[in-house]
């Protein structure tokens, strides 16, 4: 049973947060003492990731930069997470003043995807190469339509569609908030992450964007990844709107819902996402956000992130240009989307209409790749931890004193020899297959050994080959 205590975010205190922002401790040794503190990779406190956001002297952010660089390097070395969003429905009954799905919307074609026309998206996604996928939806389905019964079809439906060597062996879901008995019967389907932004943990500004529908009630919005974990999804994925208000506010804000989660549950997130406001048709922030965030503080807010949760992913979406993501990669983003489309149909149709938001990285999934690669980058499409059950705490007791690599790394070029097998065109193969030499010449020998090991399976015409 849901107790009420459940459904109220009083975890979340606003007032701890300015005051963090308001007094930080702004001493140059004591912002480097955070810094070393860092470097040790066990993560940062509320007070630490405080001072890093109030840092405003240049040099103090060039070495903010440079630890972030290091701890990204030391704990994901080269491998880049890829995947796509799959939108399915662009129906939505809520009022998000930023969102060109807004139910006042008249100017888009709403469309709900049947199953076949879900199945064909997923076909798509896979004759393209991608393994990962992000299942997001509108928030309008309703009784009429089967209600949440709609979105559990349409996980069947993408997990159903084989093709050639292909299929979708992780899908992640990024809808509105469920019940207990609606996180129960997701958890059943066996999707990765469940995902979920908050937009902005700022109550008062909350209430201003959300206008109607039953995404304005925030505490049940604060409360879904109780419940989520309470129902045994164990990996969740947090996120905020950044531009709605004070990015530190956000990052702070952030920081006491992961410490709620950890003391709870024993685990925090597992990834955070970090949209910044895009332009939207029928959005009320076409031109400029009200709290926009510049490519400066992003960068900071990236690179906080990572010192401060280093163990967790950071997703960036093609929201961003494709200069800019090559800046957060370094900074510490480690999975990327690639190739998207925002709007329902959109892969299989290649429509351009009533697409979420305008995207700032049109590059499809093979240019991405081969960019990667010949930059030194592993592409990887790994779906390894979850299918061999090392979810939330599991996941995390075997990442942080840095056993994962010895996983990650052997699955990364083995799901990036399986791409360049089956999808890439001549030079990304190239680029590619020099990008696994150098990544096999990094390996400690045992990891090596198995990594050649399966490499060979992969050539030699098997699939799907994990550790
Ligand atoms: N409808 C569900 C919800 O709102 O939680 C799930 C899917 S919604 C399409 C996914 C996310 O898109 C939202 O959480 C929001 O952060 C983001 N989004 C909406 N409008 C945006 C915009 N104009 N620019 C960037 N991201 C936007
Ligand atoms: Fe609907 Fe989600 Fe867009 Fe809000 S952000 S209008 S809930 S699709």
């Amino acid at each position: 049973m849901t107790h009420i205590h459940d459904t109220q975010a009083s975890w979340l205190d606003p007032e701890v947060v300015e005051n963090a922002l308001k007094n930080p401790n702004r001493d140059p040794a004591h912002v480097r003492a955070v810094l070393a503190k860092a470097r040790e990779l066990q993560g940062l406190n509320f007070d630490d990731v405080a001072t890093l956001a109030c840092i405003d002297d240049d040099a103090l952010r060039d070495e903010l930069y440079g630890t972030a660089r290091y701890v990204k390097e030391e704990i994901y070395g080269k491998r880049m997470v890829l995947f796509a969003p799959l939108y399915i429905s662009n129906v939505c009954g809520n009022e998000c003043s930023y969102c060109a799905f807004r139910a006042s919307n008249k100017s888009i074609q709403r469309h709900a995807l049947d199953m076949e026309e879900i199945k064909q998206e997923a076909l798509c996604l896979i004759d393209q190469g991608q393994k990962r996928v992000l299942l997001v939806a509108g928030e309008g389905y309703s009784a009429a339509n089967g209600g949440f019964n709609y979105v559990l079809d349409a996980i069947d439906a993408v997990y159903s569609v084989e093709h050639k060597n292909g299929n979708i062996r992780r899908l992640n879901v990024n809808v509105a908030p469920l019940t207990l008995e609606e996180f129960q019967a997701l958890k059943a389907r066996e999707i990765g992450t469940y995902q979920l932004f908050q937009e902005t943990y700022h109550r008062p500004t909350y209430a201003e964007v959300h206008l109607r529908g039953k995404k304005a009630d925030f505490d049940w919005r604060a409360s879904a990844m109780d419940r989520a974990m309470q129902a045994g999804i164990d990996d969740v994925g947090l996120g905020a709107l950044f531009g709605l208000y004070d990015w530190r506010f956000e990052l702070m804000s952030l920081m006491q819902h992961i410490a709620h989660l950890e003391e709870r549950f024993g685990v925090g997130a597992h990834t955070i996402s970090v949209p910044r406001i895009e332009p939207a048709e029928g959005s009320d922030f076409a031109s400029a956000p009200p709290y926009a965030v510049t490519d400066e503080d992003f960068k900071k807010l990236v690179a906080i992130l990572r010192l401060a949760v280093p163990y967790t992913g950071l997703i960036l979406s093609t929201r961003e240009s494709a200069e800019m993501r090559r800046e957060a990669i370094a900074l510490g983003i480690s999975q990327i989307s690639a190739g998207s489309r925002t709007n329902p149909g959109g892969y299989a149709a290649d429509a351009t209409s009533t697409e979420q938001f305008q995207l700032g990285d049109h590059r499809s999934l093979e240019e991405v790749v081969r960019e990667l690669a010949s930059t030194g980058f592993i592409p990887s499409f790994c779906t390894a931890c979850y299918r061999m059950g090392r979810t939330g705490k599991d996941f995390m007791d075997l990442a942080k004193p840095g056993l994962i690599k010895r996983k990650c790394d052997p699955n990364a070029v083995t799901t990036l020899q399986e791409y360049l097998c089956d999808y890439a065109e001549p030079a990304t193969q190239a680029a590619g297959e020099s990008a696994i030499v150098q990544s096999l010449d990094k390996m400690d020998p045992k990891t090596r050994r198995n990594a050649e090991k399966m490499l060979n399976m992969i050539r030699n015409g098997r699939r799907d080959i994990y550790c």
